[in-house]
């Protein structure tokens, strides 16, 4: 009359089938044409409504018998498929009987399985000022970071010792709770229990439950030769505890190396800036420099000019990824006297006099390009 298929050939179960093979049927059809499978498949969609009705029908002895009698006809049976599934009571019969009964775990056991309540701990990041010479060649530092340690009172599981905590009153221990939204049946994590299933009743009374307490812990930090401001350490595990039994977070110290008032690192090399006068410039002479290991001898040739750069071999900074040390670049800087008196500025008059155009070769050359240049123009 309405056109409507068999509710045996819908489900491809002979007239005979037993409760087991309508179920197992309908569990096969649902998987397959279940609605969070086939988003937004109209023709899914109906043949679902369509076999989730025959297994109303077919599921249920009293209405099976009927059916078997008198077919669509016979009364009772709402049409789903004009009236719609919305807030349909029968249906929540037969989720409950998807969900929680032998074929509970029909649509995935993913959905279904109660959160892990193991929680990895927070990494934590600690600034560590050090000196440039920590930096330079390594060394060893306590460093105090309050951070969450696990409750030693509880061993971490926040009840009370010689205490369990107890199943969670409003997931009743799966983890999540149902909510019908019209047709379909959602599962959410239960607010109450975050998830764990379990809540605790008798908090310990260290961590007031928590499983963790704030304190300051001492660690000791080996820094490598060759850091430098930026440089991040890792120490595996020194972060904050889990929880439930999760593994604890990572520490990850973050170096700022001060300034020194002589050296300027550049990679693995350190600079200097080292003052000369205009005498030993000229003259050229043995001066001491200053480097990391303490004051050692450099010469400086006669005619050493202002900017010039000296490099010493190996006196750098351990390189972090190996090849050795980088050097130490000595950047002269020749001073220019001031505040000379009458005999100083006198002498160097009459060194002026005495000078010729060969004793600046730069200023002798500089001389001849200006004066090309303008006789160039004139002609
Ligand atoms: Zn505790
Ligand atoms: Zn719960």
């Amino acid at each position: 009359m309405n056109g409507k298929r068999d509710y045996y050939e819908i489900l491809e179960v002979s007239r005979g089938a037993s409760q087991e093979e309508i179920k197992r049927a309908f569990r096969k059809l649902a998987v397959k044409l279940h609605p969070d499978k086939n988003p937004g498949d109209k023709k899914a969609e109906d043949k679902f409504k369509e076999a989730a009705e025959a297994y109303e029908v077919l599921s249920d002895t009293d209405k099976r018998a009927r059916y078997d009698q008198f077919g669509h006809s016979a009364g009772g049976f709402r049409d789903a498929g004009a009236a719609g599934f919305g807030g349909a009571a029968g249906f929540e019969d037969i989720f409950r009987d998807l969900f929680d009964g032998p074929f509970g775990d029909m649509f995935g056991s993913q959905r279904r399985r109660r959160r892990s309540a193991a929680q990895r701990g927070s990494d934590l990041r600690y600034n560590l000022e050090i000196d440039f010479e920590q930096a330079a060649f390594g060394a060893t530092l306590q460093i105090r970071v309050p951070k969450l340690v696990g409750c030693e009172g509880c061993s971490g599981s926040g009840s009370k010792p010689g205490t369990e905590p107890s199943s969670c009153p409003q997931c009743g221990g799966s983890g999540s709770v149902s909510m019908r939204q019209g047709f379909f049946e959602i599962r959410r994590t239960c607010p109450h229990c975050q998830g764990q299933g379990r809540v605790i009743t008798n908090p310990c009374h260290d961590c007031k439950g928590q499983g963790r307490l704030r304190k300051v812990k001492t660690l000791s930090v080996q820094i490598p030769a060759g850091v430098d401001t930026g440089s991040r350490l890792r120490l595996t595990g020194e972060g904050e505890s889990g929880v439930s039994g999760g593994s604890p977070g990572d520490l990850y110290v973050v170096l700022e190396v001060r300034e020194h008032p002589i050296f300027e690192r550049s990679d693995s090399d350190v600079v200097c800036q080292v003052p000369i006068t205009i005498v030993q410039a000229t003259l050229g002479e043995e001066i001491e420099v200053p480097t990391l290991e303490g004051p050692i001898k450099m010469k400086i040739p006669a005619g050493t000019q202002n900017g010039k750069l000296f490099r010493l071999r190996n006196r750098g900074v351990a390189s972090l990824n190996g090849g050795g040390r980088g050097d130490q670049l000595v950047h002269i800087v020749v001073e220019i006297p001031s505040k000379l008196n009458a005999r100083q500025k006198d002498l160097l008059r009459k060194f002026g006099e005495a000078s010729s155009a060969d004793t600046n070769p730069m200023g002798k050359g500089f001389l001849k390009q200006m004066k090309d240049l303008f006789s160039a123009g004139d002609s």
